[in-house]
């Protein structure tokens, strides 16, 4: 990255001691690649929330911005607003504002319904103290009614206050491109920043990709397979598959790169690497 694009960070809350350790490790060898700041999820069902906190304390005493992600459904106004108020106080400056998904048995629930009804939220109740990030599909959110309903979705985010987007992970670039292209058609000229999901694991990678419908191309799935279980193999080749990905979004004018760690250093530093960071 000749101008050194800007990056950012997803890490998730270590649910045991040896991961939180794992975690501070992994984090200490990225701060070389000079993060915008990194971002920690947030577990609709509760079961991580806590935890978000704890971690983006950690990382901006270790001199980093953090953002919490939030997560809105299955929680009430006041509920949020006592987050709210968490966050201040810890110093927090950006927030990734989204719907979430509840555990199956939770049901829905809840005081809001659509990430937009939490950014228009916090803007009312923060007016412009936050900087606000926001979920996007270049492929399509599976529970979407259509295309042009996940954009007029996102379009909402925006008129309600967002500041920006970070795609779902994708390893189709026509798909983002053209996904910003129709925004900006629409008038609508906030980053769309893409999210980008290193690959280290055949098993991992197709299982969340069902879960989240981001899309792994047909040749990418026969080649993965076809390493079977050679680890060295499918790292090599996700390398390669992931670098080129990162590239042609740099040349085609890409405002930074998001990159979905795993809470795992080794392949974000060698892309970032290749990349010339
Ligand atoms: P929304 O923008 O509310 O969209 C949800 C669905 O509703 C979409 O299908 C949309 O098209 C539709 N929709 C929106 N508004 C309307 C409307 N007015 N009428 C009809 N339909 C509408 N999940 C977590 O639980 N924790 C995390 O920390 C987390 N981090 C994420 C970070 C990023 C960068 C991304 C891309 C996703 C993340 N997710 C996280 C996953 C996210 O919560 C899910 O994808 C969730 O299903 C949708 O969240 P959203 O904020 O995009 O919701």
């Amino acid at each position: 990255m000749k101008n050194k694009l800007p990056i950012s960070l997803e890490f998730f809350p270590p649910k045991t001691e040896e991961g939180a350790v794992k975690l501070r490790a992994a984090r200490q060898k990225l701060y070389a690649l000079q993060p915008e700041f990194c971002s920690v999820t947030f577990g609709a069902g509760g079961s991580t929330q806590e935890g978000t906190l704890q971690a983006v304390k950690e990382i901006m005493a270790e001199g980093c911005p953090a953002a919490p992600h939030l997560s809105c459904i299955g929680q009430t106004r006041e509920s949020i607003r006592e987050r709210l108020v968490a966050y201040a106080a810890a110093g927090v400056q950006r927030i990734v504002a989204l719907r979430g998904d509840l555990p199956s048995g939770y049901g829905l629930g809840g005081e809001f319904r659509y990430a937009s009804e939490l950014v228009a939220f916090i803007r009312s109740e923060t007016g412009r103290q936050f900087q606000l990030e926001v979920a996007a599909y270049p492929e399509v959110h599976p529970q979407s009614k259509s295309p042009d309903a996940d954009i007029a979705a996102f379009i909402a985010k925006v008129e309600a206050g967002a500041d920006a987007g970070i795609t779902q992970y994708f390893f189709n670039a026509d798909a983002y491109l053209r996904y910003v292209e129709e925004l900006r058609k629409r008038g609508v000229s906030v980053p769309v920043v893409p999210g980008i999901m290193p690959i280290t694991s055949s098993s991992q990678l197709l299982r969340f990709s069902d879960a989240c419908g981001a899309e792994i191309p047909r040749w990418i799935r026969l080649r993965l397979q076809g390493f079977g279980d050679d680890s060295e193999s499918i790292k090599a080749f996700g390398l390669d598959v992931v670098t080129a990905l990162c590239e042609r979004l740099q040349a085609e004018g890409a405002p930074g790169i998001h990159f979905y760690t795993m809470n795992q250093a080794a392949a974000t530093l060698e892309i970032c690497r290749r990349l010339g960071r």
